[in-house]
């Protein structure tokens, strides 16, 4: 039996914290849900919701009082097309919520505190290629991270370390390797590409035209939300306090990618690619044998399960939004 727990998850108006919310309050335990926003889609299944800037010391006080455990997933975030623009912003925004986070978890004695970075931390020279080796966690040094974004979750990685030894605060650090879902960002700027291709191909004509950025032949893996919120809390319950690859070692390409949704979707699109818009690293997979051996577990659902609900409820919004613009309001 789980014994019940205060838990607080910052970023729970996103996407992985709505999730990871409504998973933990059906493990039972009360659970404070902090954010700048509500979550857009359904409200949170939070005892408490907060609306707190983490950037501000005292508001971060406030959110960790009274908390046995932290996961830590407010952060300034988007895709490839926010991250490469918004370097100075993005650094600064989740350089202070961070550390505001560890130091506040220190001060109100949180009992384990879970750090999400990214797979943005790996070294860029080692991901040029489309059949890239899988990453392994000692990957990411010598460091030649992600610009911006990437440096910034490879210095917290490093300050959840210190913690540790310094303060003895018991620090988990998550590696995530892209993660897809319903009740995601699809649209605005900030949407990853499984949600902006199926919104693309929502969008399109039976037979019309698709719009991809770059080549469509850089690769990637994906992980589905419900894998993602499983893998969390196993680590939050492990003893591991190292960085930890969470993600699937399903390699595909943009191009496999935009097939697979025009497959579910029904329909057979031209794919246009627009050489001029971010790509991102050539190739990007995840290494799982240290997940195995620390959890003795991995994500299990495939992309092609994990697309269809993920197609679905995207197709849905979009015909939401298409109906409210097409019946003016009375
Ligand atoms: P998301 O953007 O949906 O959620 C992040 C939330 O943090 C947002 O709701 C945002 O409003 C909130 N936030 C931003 N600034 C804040 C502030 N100053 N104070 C309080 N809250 C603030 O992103 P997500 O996909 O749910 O990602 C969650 C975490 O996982 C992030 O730390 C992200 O960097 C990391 N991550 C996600 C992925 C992915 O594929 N989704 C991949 C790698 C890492």
């Amino acid at each position: 039996m789980t014994t019940k727990r205060r838990v607080l998850v910052t970023g729970a108006g996103g996407f992985i914290g709505h999730h990871l919310v409504r998973a933990l309050k059906a493990d039972g335990h009360w659970v404070r849900g902090v954010d700048i926003k509500q979550p857009e889609f359904e409200p949170s299944a939070a005892d408490e919701f907060e609306l707190l800037d983490l950037r501000q010391w005292e508001k971060s006080l406030t959110a960790t009082e009274n908390i046995d455990e932290v996961y830590n997933l407010a952060a300034d975030m988007g895709g490839i097309g926010y991250i490469t623009a918004y370097l100075a912003d993005i650094t600064r925004n989740n350089t202070l919520i961070n550390a505001h986070m560890l130091e506040a978890s220190r001060v109100n004695h949180v009992k384990k505190f879970l750090f999400s970075s990214s797979a943005c931390v790996y070294a860029q020279n080692k991901q040029k290629s489309e059949d890239v080796a899988p990453l392994r966690e000692e990957d990411a040094h010598p460091a030649d991270p992600e610009p911006g974004y990437g440096w910034e979750k490879l210095f917290t990685e490093q300050m959840c370390k210190y913690y540790w030894k310094d303060h003895k605060l018991d620090t988990r650090i998550v590696r995530f390797h892209n993660v897809y879902g319903p009740l995601g960002t699809y649209t605005g700027g900030k949407e990853k590409a499984p949600a902006a291709i199926s919104r693309k191909v929502a969008l399109a004509d039976h037979s019309g035209k698709i719009e991809i950025w770059g080549d469509g032949k850089q690769t990637r893996s994906f992980m589905y939300v419900a894998d993602c919120v499983e893998g969390l809390r196993r680590l939050m319950a492990s003893e591991y306090r190292e960085p930890l690859n969470l993600g699937t070692d399903e390699l595909i390409s943009i191009d496999g990618l935009v097939d697979l949704i025009s497959g579910i979707a029904g329909k057979k699109l031209i794919k246009v690619h627009d050489h001029s818009k971010p790509q991102g690293v050539r190739g990007r997979n995840s290494d799982n044998t240290r997940l195995r051996q620390v959890l003795g577990w991995e994500p299990a659902i495939s992309l092609a399960q994990g697309l269809v609900p993920t197609y679905r409820w995207i197709e849905e919004e979009v015909e939401k939004v298409k109906t409210q613009v097409a019946v003016p309001a009375a």
